[in-house]
């Protein structure tokens, strides 16, 4: 039977990677993340399933070329933590899961402004320790509000189309109109600078690349509107997290939710509740009241994972058979 090494496997996708494969490969399920030492697990194995958490580099494809690996399939939309040009040199073909469940992704970040708009987190602790006074809880309403969306994709669209029913006046920003978005829900396409100025929420929906990275930063962080809200389930990369610091404790920017971090590949997913991590810049921001961050598990609903698997087992059985694939990245 066709060996499959799949890495950084967590315990809630097995089952349903399992339900996925219906016995047709020897799944070798390897709880460590894919990086130069750990290449060598894939031995015998044809193709390799990985996460964004794992080492997807030249020095990494090149130790799976050795074991004579052929095909990565990434648990993700997002490949950003894959060497095409590499890949491509090696003649290694790489698919993705382009579209698992938008839903997922959308609505955790509606979920995070609500979160830090109607202070929940605190309010939760306060009345679990039996302080039920509401006088620090004042929020404000969505309704009217200017929301920047940045980046108006699968995932972008599904914001849209959840705030256009709470009633927000919708700006965007990309590089491609979606003209549904602007006739069904009266979305505006702006330049950068413009969404920066007159938004009240900024949510962040592209993917990271050249053009992206540190898409917010200091420049822009200082035409915003004082007290803006920051949303991030895309990619940590997209901001400059130590210039958001600066801006959190100026108060320019007055509240950040996050679902990924820049520096999260060796913290994400890993429990240091025991030993503590050394991280100031996270550190930081876990002390302050207006944060809210998750570790990377905005796409974690039953909906997503079952697709995951589904479309993972699909792009590695149209490897193995040589049939052709609309997700296969390169050639
Ligand atoms: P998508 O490809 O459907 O949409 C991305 C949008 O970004 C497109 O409309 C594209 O035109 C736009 N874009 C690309 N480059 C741009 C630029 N330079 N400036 C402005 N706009 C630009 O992708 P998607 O499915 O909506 O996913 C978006 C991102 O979300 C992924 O790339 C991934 O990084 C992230 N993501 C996070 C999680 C999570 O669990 N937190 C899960 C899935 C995806």
């Amino acid at each position: 039977m066709t060996k499959i090494a799949i890495y950084s496997t967590h315990a809630f996708e097995k089952p349903y990677l399992l339900t996925a494969n219906q016995q047709r490969y020897e799944l070798i399920f390897i709880e460590e993340a894919l990086a130069a030492d750990t290449a060598i697990l894939a031995k015998g194995c044809k193709a390799i399933a990985v996460f964004t958490s794992d080492d997807v580099s030249a020095e990494v494809l090149k130790k799976l070329k050795d074991e004579e690996v052929s095909f990565v399939v990434t648990r993700s939309a997002g490949y950003d933590h894959i060497d095409l040009p590499v890949a491509q040199e090696l003649g290694i073909r790489i698919a993705n899961v382009p579209e698992y469940s938008p839903h997922a992704i959308g609505e955790h970040a509606v979920a995070m402004m609500l979160a830090l708009d109607r202070h929940l987190i605190k309010s939760d602790k306060k009345v679990k320790r039996h302080d039920f006074t509401i006088n620090d809880l004042i929020g404000f309403n969505l309704h009217y509000k200017t929301v920047g969306i940045i980046g108006t994709g699968r995932i972008g669209a599904v914001v849209c189309k959840i705030l256009f029913g709470f009633g927000c006046r919708l700006l965007a920003y990309d590089i491609k109109q979606n003209e549904m978005l602007i006739s069904k829900y009266g979305l505006q396409y702006v330049p950068l600078d413009q969404l920066c100025r007159e938004s009240e929420v900024i949510t962040l929906h592209t993917p990271l690349n050249e053009h992206t990275t540190y898409i917010i930063n200091k420049e822009n962080i200082n035409i915003m509107k004082d007290g803006v809200m920051l949303i991030n389930t895309s990619r940590g990369k997209l901001i400059n997290t130590a210039e958001v610091v600066t801006a959190l404790k100026s108060g320019k920017i007055g509240y950040l939710g996050m679902d990924v971090y820049e520096k999260e590949k060796p913290l994400f997913f890993h429990d240091y509740s025991k030993t503590g991590i050394n991280d100031p810049i996270l550190t930081e921001l876990m002390e302050m009241d207006n944060v809210l961050i998750t570790a990377h598990h905005a796409f974690l609903t039953n909906e997503a994972l079952k697709n995951i698997a589904d479309t993972t087992l699909d792009n590695i059985h149209c490897f193995i058979l040589n049939q052709s694939n609309p997700r296969q990245i390169n050639d």
